[in-house]
């Protein structure tokens, strides 16, 4: 049999990482079983319904660069893929169940529904009352051909059990008298409720597995028991652990960014968010943390899956997003902070694209920074020393710990001796250089090089030293180791 599985958003809001755990596993199922991965989008609800979350699907997965096999823009053999596009096909199968007797038309009107949920609610119970259930079936079938309007409910077997058995969490079973009443399967206005278009476009989609968070897990009896109404057998189900925040509350805003949007501007890459995602809920080798999408696809298995709630640990996936943007070269690293510089105003005013000079040094300047780095969004500020002159910092800022102006003036002044011949020379060579020199000063190596660090880079903790006197040239540097001596002097 060949393995279908599908990812089937509402288009309700926009992309976020719980979406994209179940996104990601349903494309790592399939790619894992030689199977064919699904985009669905299921936009039954008119209501909450807007384009802009249609696109921000597709730009996210764009972004993602994770691919669908048959989906509403690239077409597929079990299309359309919109169910908005699927009416006629739903209204026909919902006429099937009142057919057969498994489901039936309700006249109640909003009114007296919303009497029915007041009056339930005091009782502690929810759901339908049933009331329309005993219609007589060709009486029903008259009012409603006489233009009254309807909706169609599933006839729920009462004084039954619903049994299936979950991939992860092992055999569920529910009484029929507690699933939700009589749930309506087609609405007055001739759309499909969530649980009739799901069916049957699982059926009809040949969907061999339903992978899908575990809050829908409580839709499932309605659904087996829909199969079961139409006579089909239901997919293989499998619900994945929930993703929690570090307080054991589901993943919401109020624990960081969720959307993936917020998670790209903020310059993670989409391989580290691909990766840690991929490891939420489910483990594979000990002690081994990166993996590539082909790599997490061989591996992947729903034996791997944990049954237990899955926790976002922001930290983590920082750490994630530093080991990626180090394997980038300094070439790629740059083409993707560049954004970033610009809108942060690097070489100008904010949105400035700089001149060739600039970009080149922009790219220049990423190994100063590449180990040091979480997100692309923090490149520019570490690196606006090399671009604008940093104001000379207070005459405090230059002094060595145990050292004094005088002696710091000394320091800076030897530091001046060498900036020349630093600027030419590579990090080993560089070192060498200052090693002997602060030898032969009878002085500390740190104490050299700090006042000589605040003057050039306009701060004590900062990118490599040697880099940084390199990329700005002799002359720059000695322009600002000058204005530092002309500080430090006006302090004596
Ligand atoms: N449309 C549902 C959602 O928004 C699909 C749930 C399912 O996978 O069945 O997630």
């Amino acid at each position: 049999m060949e393995v279908r599985d599908r990812y089937a958003p509402s288009p309700t809001g926009l992309q976020h990482i719980g979406g994209i755990r179940t996104a990601l596993f349903n494309y790592l199922f399939a790619r894992s079983q030689g199977g064919k991965f699904i985009l669905r989008l299921e936009d039954t609800d008119r209501t909450r319904f807007d384009q802009a979350f249609v696109q921000n699907l597709y730009d996210t997965f764009d972004w993602l660069d994770l691919k669908w096999d048959e989906g509403p823009d690239i077409g597929g053999p079990a299309g359309p893929y919109i169910q908005s596009e699927r009416l006629p096909l739903y209204r026909k199968y919902a006429e099937e169940l009142l057919e057969k007797g498994e489901a039936y038309y309700c006249f109640c009107s909003s009114r007296r529904l919303e009497e029915v949920r007041k009056a339930r609610e005091e009782a502690h119970s929810s759901g339908y009352d049933r009331r329309c259930r005993d219609i007589p079936a060709a009486e029903a079938a008259r009012r409603a051909a006489d233009g009254e309007p309807y909706t169609i409910r599933l006839k729920i077997p009462l004084g039954q059990s619903t049994r299936f058995t979950d991939r992860l969490l092992g055999d569920v079973e529910w009484k029929n008298d507690d699933v939700n009443p009589d749930p309506v399967l087609l609405k007055s206005d001739g759309f499909p409720t969530y649980h009739l278009a799901n069916v049957v476009d699982d059926r009809l989609m040949g969907i061999s597995h339903v992978l899908r968070a575990q809050e829908w897990l409580s839709s499932t009896p309605l659904h087996v028991i829909l199969y079961r109404a139409f006579g089909w057998e239901p997919p293989e189900f499998c619900h994945l652990p929930m993703v929690m925040g570090q307080d054991g509350k589901k993943l919401s805003k109020r624990h960081g960014a969720t959307s993936i949007d917020e998670f790209h501007r903020q310059g993670y890459l989409p391989q580290a968010l691909l990766n840690y995602v991929a490891l939420l809920g489910a483990s594979y080798e000990e002690g081994k943390d990166i993996y590539t999408l082909e790599e997490l696809a061989r591996k992947f298995s729903l034996d791997k899956l944990n049954k237990a709630s899955a926790v976002f640990d922001y930290k983590k996936l920082e750490w994630y997003n530093g080991q990626y943007i180090r394997m980038k070269t300094d070439e790629e690293l740059a083409a993707l902070a560049l954004p970033y510089a610009l809108e942060a105003g690097l070489f100008g005013q904010a949105g400035s694209e700089g001149s060739a000079e600039d970009r080149a040094a922009f790219t220049a300047a990423m190994p100063l920074i590449k180990e040091r780095v979480s997100f692309l969004g923090e490149i520019p500020g570490k690196l606006g020393y090399l671009f604008k002159e940093p104001p000379v910092p207070a005459a405090a800022e230059f002094i060595p710990r145990k050292s004094d102006l005088t002696q710091t003036i000394k320091l800076l002044k030897t530091g001046r001796d060498i900036a020349v011949p630093l600027a030419g020379l590579n990090d080993t060579e560089a070192e060498a250089l200052v090693k002997q020199r602060a030898e032969t000063e009878g002085v500390k190596l740190g104490d050299l090089l700090m006042p000589l660090r605040v003057a050039v880079t306009g701060a004590r903790v900062s990118p490599p030293l040697f880099g940084s006197i390199r990329l700005l040239g002799a002359e720059r540097s000695l322009a600002r180791i000058d204005a530092a001596l002309g500080v430090l002097s006006k302090e004596q």
